[in-house]
């Protein structure tokens, strides 16, 4: 039954339409998977299993009728510990939430169980999304299934949706939801040779997603290709009323997008992401795409996207700065856990905070609050603001030339734990190619493109126009055609 297991979310669901196995045999065949597998990868940090056989019967009963069966009907799926589900614990992978059991249920997952989804349980990452590498979650980090050539370390998943990707590149789900604040989504999947992609803000639903930084925040799958990542995000997105900026406009049939040809299309490359120290591999990287694009008929455009430069330094502000408004809400009195101050209020406040939120955490909160303070505001924060303003004018100006943008997704391949948590800065640094994305609200894909020397997989990214996630899909099927990516890690575990 295992080969099930290997099945693209499409097959599948096709495959449950079919009959040819039931969505109870192949939830199954995940529940034993996960039973095997996840005590080495530590992608799963809840396992639902009675709920997914239970929502998988009741799938397989549609399926026998064939009375509205749902575009995801009987398909199982991972969920980030960041969407609130409804009698499962929800933690955003840190302490303060304590065994916090949401009594609702987050827009976007209730739009996968609308459309017939299974829950196989709930997916590691970085404690409240602040990370690159999982290493700041709660119930320590998920192990990337690759490894470098030749060696045993354990490699990070990214972040900061890290579990989302170890489960979709080790088949521990079809697909799983993600977020993506400065690059979560994008970066993980580029690290673990799958699909990932980021819409419009505004497209998905924030409601019942444990916020980070509210602008920026976005949901968005990880999937085994192109095509998958269209239909999840087809289901995931709606407009909601229970989100102030979710967008009121019908949502695409994204899957239709896929196979059409880029012939005509201009496709800009920015020389502003060619940056000082960029390993020869990404420069390759992004050439080949170049070259795949041109021969698929696009036409290559130079173009310049003059503030990138500071859109790193911006973020660090601005998602700090919302984080620390965001995450005031954990006092101790509302949610999860409590430490006591011994009678006195503010005690317990501070005592609560000091010892539920991570160091990572703590180390935003107290930079955002700074970035806030009278005095500081103008200075920091205000002037992220106007330097968010220009990005967003920059990405305008490129495409009133351009339908679309090509970009490496990260700056190296996947690298090992400790070799990057010493120095938040370092961390930082991982984010350049994602965040501009996050700052001007603009979808953008990531797509398994190639291996480099070490046998780690690496990512191109396509940023579209507002809206345009049509684009996205477009530009990053034929880099999926033209890549024929089909490289999978050497089972260790
Ligand atoms: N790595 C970035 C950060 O630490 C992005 C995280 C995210 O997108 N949630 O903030």
């Amino acid at each position: 039954m295992t080969d099930l297991i290997n099945l693209t979310l499409s097959d599948a669901v096709d495959g449950l339409k079919a009959k040819q196995f039931s969505s109870k045999e192949i939830t199954q065949a995940f529940l034993t998977e996960i039973d095997r597998s996840n005590p080495h990868l530590n992608a799963y940090v809840v396992v639902t299993a009675d709920k997914a056989l239970a929502m998988a019967e009741a799938a397989d009963k549609k399926l026998a009728t064939g009375k509205s069966v749902g575009k995801l009907e009987g398909a199982p799926l991972g969920i980030k510990d960041l969407f609130c589900t409804e009698g499962v614990r929800t933690t955003a992978c840190s302490n303060i939430l304590g065994e916090f059991t949401p009594p609702y249920e987050s827009t976007v997952t209730q739009n996968l169980w609308n459309e017939g989804a299974v829950m196989l349980g709930k997916l590691n990452m970085d404690e409240f999304a602040m990370g690159s590498s999982n290493e700041t979650s709660r119930f320590g980090p998920p192990s990337n299934p690759w490894r470098r050539k030749g060696s045993n370390a354990a490699l990070t998943a990214g972040g900061s949706s890290g579990g989302s990707a170890t489960a979709v590149a080790s088949d521990l789900c079809l697909a799983a939801t993600a977020s993506d604040t400065g690059g979560s989504i994008r970066q993980p999947a580029a690290f673990v040779g799958v699909t990932g992609i980021k819409p419009t803000y505004g497209r998905a639903s924030r409601y019942g997603m444990v916020a980070f930084a509210s602008s920026l925040d976005q949901a968005g799958p990880l999937a085994k290709t192109v095509k998958d990542a269209a239909l999840m995000l087809e289901v995931m997105c709606s407009a909601d009323d229970r989100d102030s900026t979710s967008l009121h406009l019908p949502v695409p049939q994204w899957t239709k997008s896929i196979g059409k040809s880029v012939k005509g299309m201009k496709i800009g490359v920015p020389k502003e992401y060619r940056v000082a120290g960029m390993p020869d591999e990404i420069e390759k990287l992004w050439s080949q795409g170049i070259a795949w694009l041109k021969a698929a008929g696009a036409t290559i455009v130079d173009v310049s996207l003059p503030h990138t430069k500071y859109a790193l330094p911006a973020y660090y502000i601005v998602a700090p700065a919302e984080a620390s408004s965001n995450l005031a809400r954990y006092d101790g009195m509302r949610y999860g856990a409590r430490v006591s101050g011994g009678g006195s209020l503010t005690d317990t406040y501070e005592q609560t905070r000091a010892t539920g939120f991570g160091a990572e955490v703590q180390r935003r909160l107290l930079i955002g609050t700074y970035v806030l303070s009278a005095g500081y505001y103008d200075a920091y924060y205000l002037r992220a603001q106007k330097v968010r303003t220009r990005i967003l004018q920059d990405f305008e100006a490129a495409f009133e030339k351009v339908d679309a943008l090509l970009t490496p997704t990260t700056p190296s391949a996947a690298f090992a734990y400790g070799e990057k948590s010493g120095d938040p800065v370092e961390m930082y640094l991982n984010d350049i190619f994602t965040v501009t994305a996050n700052l001007a609200g603009l979808p953008a894909i990531s797509v398994p493109a190639a291996v480099d020397s070490q046998g780690l997989p690496l990512g191109l990214q396509v940023i579209g126009k507002a809206l345009d996630e049509e684009a996205c899909f477009k530009v990053g099927a034929a880099i999926e055609d033209a890549a024929g990516f089909n490289a999978r890690p050497e089972r260790w575990w």
